[in-house]
């Protein structure tokens, strides 16, 4: 006898729910941090956490789904917010490197220096969309190393040039 889906009985199973062990077919399967859940359990995980205050967006983090780099069809993981530091220190370089094009506005005068907050802001976000990450550590591993240079670079060049425009005075003092 063909094992058969429980809900559909005209549908060969293509695995069992590990919750309560019915054999379910590809369209009645859920897949929840790599275990297979059927629609009836998966429902009812989904209502508890949205008691305990975790939604369906949460499954993504879970990967059942990475939708990053799908632009406006991705789902925003929650732990993906905030603040990106990277994204304010370094604007549009950090703009190429995460796919986020509308980035590039920060080469423009007066605009870059607007566009640093709004990347700042924004910067997570758009990087999530815009781009594929293997998976939120990925994308979260990868930010941190862009705040690290922002903050190694950006305080470094201000230095320069505070350093470079004093040099130049004191030339300029002692020559004139
Ligand atoms: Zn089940
Ligand atoms: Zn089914």
């Amino acid at each position: 006898m063909a094992m058969v889906c429980t809900y559909h009985p005209d549908r060969e199973a293509v695995g069992a729910c590990v919750n309560c062990g019915h054999l379910i077919c590809d369209e009645c399967k859920t897949v929840l941090g790599g275990r297979i859940y059927c629609s009836p359990c998966a429902d009812k995980m989904f209502a508890t956490r949205a008691e305990t205050g975790i939604d369906r967006t949460e499954a993504g983090v879970l990967g059942a789904e990475n939708t990053s780099g799908q632009g406006s069809l991705a789902v925003i993981p929650r732990e993906i917010g905030g603040w990106n530091w990277g994204a304010f220190l370094l604007n549009w370089i950090w703009a190429i490197g995460n796919s986020v094009w509308i980035g590039l506005l920060g080469l423009i005068p007066l605009v870059g220096f607007v566009m640093s907050f709004v990347l700042g802001a924004m910067g997570n976000e758009w990087a999530w969309r815009y781009k594929r990450w293997d998976s939120v550590e990925h994308f979260k591993r990868t930010q941190r190393t862009w705040t690290k240079w922002g903050i190694i670079i950006v305080p470094g060049s201000i230095a320069f040039c505070i350093i470079t425009f004093t040099i130049i005075m004191i030339i300029v003092n002692v020559t004139f």
